[in-house]
């Protein structure tokens, strides 16, 4: 029987591309659509040594709605990932218009290729959204049924892309529609091949930490420490890239067998502090990670984590590793990599 192929829109990027490696391990053949806005071609090259084979590619824009129903039409996928699109929450405070286009027109010009190619049976589509839909959650953990409240332009670009995916559930039930919620996913394949690569300062913690462990900063700024957490940083749910890539495995194989769809976190149930990252990766690199604490950053909260009981319910998933693991990945990746894939 030939290999399900299942199209993965910005497959090329931090998470895209370990699910590629993922897709492939669980015997589907998974294809790249990406444009490189944020990723570089050299992650094929890895992607080629890690799996055996070269990926297949498309190179495109999915905003370009003719060519992606003509991609669709010559791949004819069991299913899609939608991970393309931007994702730096101040970012999209400062450029609103820009993430609407990227995050929610690209969303629906994919949903009208997908409606324009197939005929009758659309591919299952699982879609990248996140857990910042919640804003400042009232309880932790959260499940999916808390209330909604996105705070920034990217979370609500994300919001809508849900409501917009479910309505066109609703309007065809043939379409079948995952959506995954993600925390803060961090670390990197074990091999160090391929891992986040973030232009310019990086935003986010691990990838922040990683680069002044390897000497390409001298300090991170610790954002906070009077928040009411165990130890006064902010307190994240982290997940390792790699349990990550195969929610996206489990999210597919449910749909390809029937499942019509769901909205789930995914996330491992288990909050760490910001001092809680800084110490174990100071283990995993060997040495103290330098760092100041400075004022709490606009629009952080103090606390949250996934309940993820649902996604093991509906997908038999949970989170493996922890943040030894992902601190470990995370230095390996950074430091054979220390500016990433330009060498
Ligand atoms: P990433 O930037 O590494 O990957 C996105 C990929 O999409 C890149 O390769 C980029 O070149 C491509 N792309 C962007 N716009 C495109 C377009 N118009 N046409 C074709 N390709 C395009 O991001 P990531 O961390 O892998 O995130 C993937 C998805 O997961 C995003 O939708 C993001 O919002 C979501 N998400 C990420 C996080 C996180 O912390 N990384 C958390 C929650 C949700
Ligand atoms: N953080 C920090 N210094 C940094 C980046 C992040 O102290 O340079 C803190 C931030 O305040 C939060 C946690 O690390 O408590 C995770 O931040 P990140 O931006 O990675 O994820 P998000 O805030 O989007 O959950």
């Amino acid at each position: 029987m030939p290999q399900q192929s299942i199209l993965l829109t910005g497959g090329a990027g931090y998470i895209g591309s370990h699910t590629f490696v993922a897709l492939r391990e669980a015997g589907l053949e998974p294809v790249i659509l990406d444009n490189f806005a944020n990723s570089h071609p050299a992650v094929l090259d890895r992607l080629h040594k890690l799996t055996g084979k070269p990926p297949l590619l498309e190179k495109g824009d999915v905003l370009d709605t003719p060519w992606v129903e003509s991609v669709l039409k010559r791949h004819a996928p069991a299913g899609v990932v939608h991970f393309a699109g931007l994702k730096a929450v101040g970012e999209s405070v400062a450029q609103p218009l820009r993430y609407y286009r990227q995050n929610v027109a690209g969303a629906l010009s994919l949903a009208e290729a997908i409606q324009n190619a197939s005929n009758g049976t659309p591919p299952a589509l699982v879609f990248s959204s996140t857990a910042t839909v919640y804003g400042d959650p009232d309880n932790v953990p959260v499940r999916e049924d808390a209330p909604l409240r996105p705070s920034s332009p990217y979370a609500q670009t994300k919001l809508d892309v849900e409501n917009m995916l479910l309505a066109a559930q609703v309007a065809q039930p043939a379409w079948r529609v995952g959506i995954l919620r993600y925390f803060n996913p961090v670390g990197a394949h074990p091999s160090g091949l391929i891992g986040e690569d973030p232009s310019g300062i990086p935003n986010n913690l691990m990838p922040f930490v990683s680069q002044v462990a390897v000497g390409l900063r001298p300090h991170l700024s610790v954002f906070g420490n009077d928040y009411p957490t165990r130890d006064g940083t902010g307190v994240r749910d982290y997940i390792h890239v790699q349990d990550l890539a195969l929610g996206h495995v489990a999210a597919l194989k449910a749909l390809l067998g029937g499942n019509q769809g769901f909205t789930l976190n995914l996330g491992s149930g288990r909050g760490s502090s910001v001092l809680e990252i800084v110490d174990a990766f100071g283990k995993a690199c060997g040495k103290p990670v330098p760092y100041q604490v400075v004022a709490r950053r606009p629009g952080d909260v103090a606390e949250y984590y996934a309940d993820p009981s649902k996604a093991n319910e509906v997908l038999g998933w949970q989170t493996r590793l922890g943040i030894e693991e992902m601190c470990a990945d995370s230095w390996r990746w950074q430091s054979r990599n220390p500016r990433g894939y330009a060498g």
